[in-house]
């Protein structure tokens, strides 16, 4: 039967071309890829063998072969783990299951360098191949087929693949690389052995190198007649680096680890590595990524440890082991509490899952806090998985204050964007009498920053922090204190200054209601039912107005829009109108004798405050309209 030709997948032909002609700077890991997944083979077959011992009894050390043919030029890797079967070769190494291949390429910058880092994050590993070989080779037999049903599939990388049965006496899969000229290095011994080993040392599995067999010389033999003879060695200590005691593992160790369990090119920023013995014995190795992967808020979004039990690999993406604000760290977990057939159902409601939840979770707190102590470390962890740890204090309460303690913010206090003040910064700078946390939320840093709300807090010489993330008026909305010291929002009617305030403030504020009694009154006149009342402010100095809801109204802005892009109609919201007596703008509006032309000052006025405080208008087109009367009259 001939071969059937195949097409890729437009994407596999695009990532192909990128493959090819990208400089890549480190081409050896095609090995790292190649390696993992003749190792991901291995453990997935070796799970079904432990209820199934029969199926690996004709082959039952399971490993890894490496064997450069200099003659021919290839390169080949051999694994006796689970094999494919036709269809699966088809559909594993003709396509890219992976939804992210089509937010891969839309990232894809056209900058080889920061392309090339790319790649790795989205499992692609098996194409890599092509960075080195012309012409890629397959052979395989799952272990659910017959001898008959073995397949050869094969490429040259340049839009098509071929495929067909063949015969296959053994288990498992050679993946044969015919090598580039250019890369023929790869068929030196001494290069690949350094190259499996960095990549092989923390897998369990054997992996061995077709190398030279040293034989001493035997008494008055020419060197020229001696052939050569080769035999497969082992060159890793197919040990799993998490049972290695932390103290004897190397950065570069972990880090390499890391990679390979988790596909990213990149350091992991940190790490942590525990070992517990006593009533519930796991060990977990925890990793936070350099960078967020692109789906971290998508529903999409897979995660999860990677479960074994008793060092045998049981699945991928556990998620039952973490909360899901914590979903960006990634890691293993391994442990003998659990039995071997454990399934995904079974763990979702299993004390033991609880158990090692609560422990993994206060394990990557801890990560968290001691990165903390590396000021610049910790703000690019910030800037990557900030707004998802925002989630934990509502969705974790247990650990509330502990997540509460590592949230970082932007505050009056730096005159920056950057966040980088923490809760107990920000309580250690606190003056004497303060007792509150001052926040407010707005559309971004600048509505934030110059708000008028924030004018009696710049005079008084008290912090606010400031917020513009989705998230933050969520999380505010949900937490009342950090530390017994009450959160306030800044734009809260019932601000409470506690000591800070003035102590005579509020006879003030009702001498300046006498006293301004009839601008009062002529505001009512011509806003009459748009605002819900009128007062003259105690916390402006710099702004003529602002607009002022009710605290107990729950509907935050963010909220609001939510809604109406969802196409809800929502009450139209009544404010009341604070004004500044003293700012130039109200007193030239009292000033105006002609009561229509004052109206207008009054509009002007009012939807000013409403802008600063919702950041639009319903009409903006009838502000500007009286705003340039007022002007050009
Ligand atoms: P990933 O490993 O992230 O899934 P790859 O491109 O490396 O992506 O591999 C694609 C798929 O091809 C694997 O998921 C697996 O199903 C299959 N595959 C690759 N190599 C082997 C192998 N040596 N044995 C069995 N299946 C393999
Ligand atoms: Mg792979």
């Amino acid at each position: 039967m001939a071969a059937t030709v195949h097409g890729f997948q437009t994407q596999v032909t695009k990532l192909l071309d990128l493959l090819a002609n990208s400089l890549y700077s480190n081409k050896e890991v095609f090995l790292r890829e190649l390696i993992s997944n003749a190792s991901d083979a291995i453990d997935k077959l070796h799970f079904i063998s432990l209820t199934n011992a029969d199926l690996v009894k004709d082959d039952p050390n399971f490993k890894i072969r490496i064997r450069a043919d200099k003659d021919a030029q290839t390169l080949t890797i051999s694994d006796n783990g689970l094999g494919m079967t036709l269809e699966e070769a088809n559909s594993h190494l003709g396509t890219i299951a992976e939804s992210g291949t089509e937010e891969f390429m839309k990232k894809l910058t056209g900058d080889k360098a920061k392309d090339s880092q790319l790649i790795g994050q989205f499992g692609v590993g098996f194409y890599s191949s092509f960075i080195v070989a012309d012409k890629v080779t397959v052979l395989s037999r799952s272990i659910n087929a017959k001898e008959d049903e073995g397949v050869r599939w094969e490429s040259t990388g340049n839009g098509t693949f071929e495929s067909e049965n063949i015969k296959r006496t053994q288990r498992g899969t050679d993946v044969i690389l015919h090598l580039k000229d250019s890369e023929k290095e790869f068929l030196d011994e001494w290069t690949l052995r350094e190259a499996i080993t960095k990549y092989s040392d923390h897998i369990s599995t054997p992996v061995e190198l077709w190398t030279e067999k040293y034989e001493p010389k035997k008494e008055g033999e020419e060197e020229k007649d001696q052939e050569k003879k080769y035999e497969f060695t082992q060159v890793n200590d197919a040990k799993a680096l998490w049972t290695r005691s932390a103290k004897e593992i190397k950065d570069d160790e972990y880090k390499e680890f890391y990679k390979h369990l988790t596909h990213d090119y990149q350091d992991p920023i940190t790490w942590a590595h525990n070992k517990v013995e006593g009533d519930l014995e796991y060990t977990s190795l925890l990793y936070v990524p350099k960078n967020a992967p692109w789906d971290l808020f998508s529903r999409t979004h897979e995660h999860g440890l990677k479960l074994y039990v008793q060092r045998v690999f049981i699945m991928d993406k556990a998620e039952a082991f973490q909360p899901n604000y914590l979903r960006f760290v990634g890691g293993l977990v391994d442990t003998n509490a659990l039995p071997l057939n454990v399934s995904r159902e079974l763990l979702q409601d299993s004390a033991v899952t609880r158990k090692l939840k609560k422990a993994l979770t206060k394990r990557s707190l801890n990560m968290f806090e001691k990165l903390s102590k590396d000021r610049e470390q910790y703000a690019q962890f910030w800037t990557q998985f900030g707004s998802v740890l925002k989630e934990g204090p509502v969705e974790d309460y247990e650990n509330r204050d502990a997540i509460l303690k590592l949230l970082r913010y932007a505050s009056t206090h730096n005159d920056s964007d950057v966040q980088d003040v923490s809760l107990d910064d920000y309580i250690g700078r606190m003056p004497k009498g303060q007792d509150k946390i001052y926040y407010i939320t707005a559309e971004s840093y600048e509505a934030a920053k110059n708000s008028p709300y924030l004018e009696t807090f710049k005079k008084k010489g008290i912090e606010v922090l400031l917020m513009w993330e989705r998230i933050d008026e969520w999380l505010m909305g949900n937490i009342n204190e950090y530390d017994k010291h009450e959160f306030v929002c800044v734009t809260a009617s019932d601000l409470k200054l506690g000591d800070l305030a003035d102590k005579d403030e509020k006879e003030k504020q009702e001498t300046a209601t006498k006293e301004n009694q009839d601008l009062i009154d002529r505001f009512k006149k011509a806003l009459g039912d748009k605002v819900k009342d009128i007062v003259i402010s105690s916390r402006l100095y710099d702004s003529p107005s602002c607009v002022i809801s009710d605290s107990n109204q729950m509907m935050t802005n963010q909220m609001k829009k939510m809604l109406e892009a969802a196409g809800q109609k929502l009450p139209e919201e009544k404010y009341t109108l604070e004004l500044n007596p003293e700012h130039k703008l109200v007193k030239k509006a009292y000033e105006e004798q002609d009561e229509n032309r004052f109206d207008k000052w009054a509009e002007l006025i009012y939807e000013q405050a409403l802008l600063s405080e919702s950041g639009g208008l319903k009409d903006p087109s009838n502000f500007v309209k009286i705003m340039n009367t007022l002007l050009t009259d």
